[in-house]
């Protein structure tokens, strides 16, 4: 049993075929990732549709031009209520080309991580080309710190490690999956069992053979491939490791999640 711990199923149109379609691949429990208040609205309905679906709340560092400061923390603390909002995110840092400006992008990422704090919600963080000041917060935090999941992580070694002390997972992507990643894959290979998750991202990112096309859940199976062929171990053991770091992180799905997973 696999569960992808970050999609956006919100970007499907028919959501049921999509979860049949990973369902018959031994996908079986979605974390669908909200990017901000107005996609929230849709993305919790599904997971008041699904068990198999759960929520995410937050404002993704690249929306928060669409977003107010004000208000923000009380919006998150309520979400952080429903029983079917299992984490706070996505959130972060992006220093793309067209990315806001850093500073306010801090001041969104400080709320999502009071909020954690607050809550005890594990954070789902988005970091693109800027490792520096997150580690610069991260190491703020001195043991009283938020905990959460670096997703698509493409970070390096030193970074994994540092934040898997501070109690965090990462997760990885199709991207392991992709030539010239040479540097990530060897990521992967040092990492123990228990300190990562797996994640799909769809409808982004969609692994080698499917690089460049509409990604779905049900190709998490090329990423699980592949990482168990650089961890080398068996798909079901790589399935029992994720899964339990998955709930390790998210105990707010145990509930739900549980009865997908007595099958295999
Ligand atoms: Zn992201
Ligand atoms: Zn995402």
């Amino acid at each position: 049993m696999w569960i992808d711990s970050h999609c956006h199923l919100d970007s499907f149109a028919d959501i049921s075929a999509v979860l049949q379609q990973a369902s018959v691949q031994g996908v079986r429990c979605f974390l669908s990732i909200a990017v901000g208040i107005e996609n929230f609205q849709s993305v919790l309905p599904l997971s008041l549709k699904f068990p198999q679906v759960c929520a995410t709340a937050g404002v993704h560092p690249c929306y928060i031009k669409k977003h107010q400061l004000a208000g923000l923390k009380e919006w998150l603390t309520e979400c952080a209520q429903n029983p079917k909002v299992v984490g706070l995110g996505e959130t972060g840092l992006d220093l793309g080309p067209s990315s806001p400006d850093l500073g306010e992008q801090i001041n969104f990422f400080q709320v999502h991580v009071d909020v954690a704090v607050m809550t005890g919600l594990p954070l789902i963080v988005h970091i693109r080309d800027a490792w520096e000041p997150f580690l610069k917060i991260a190491r703020g935090w001195k043991g009283k710190g938020p905990k959460g999941v670096l997703h698509c992580f493409t970070g390096s070694l030193d970074v994994a490690q540092e934040m898997i002390d501070l109690g965090w997972k990462v997760s990885f992507s199709g991207i392991v999956t992709f030539k010239k990643t040479e540097a990530l894959q060897q990521v992967v290979q040092a990492l123990p069992l228990g300190s990562f998750v797996v994640e799909t991202d769809a409808p982004w990112l969609a692994p080698v053979p499917f690089r460049g096309k509409e990604n779905c859940p049900a190709y998490l199976l090329y990423t699980a491939q592949k990482i168990s062929e650089l961890k080398e171990v068996s798909q079901d053991v790589l399935a029992k490791s994720t899964t339990q770091a998955f709930f390790d992180l998210f105990p707010k799905t145990k509930p739900y999640f549980d009865e997908f997973c007595i099958s295999q």
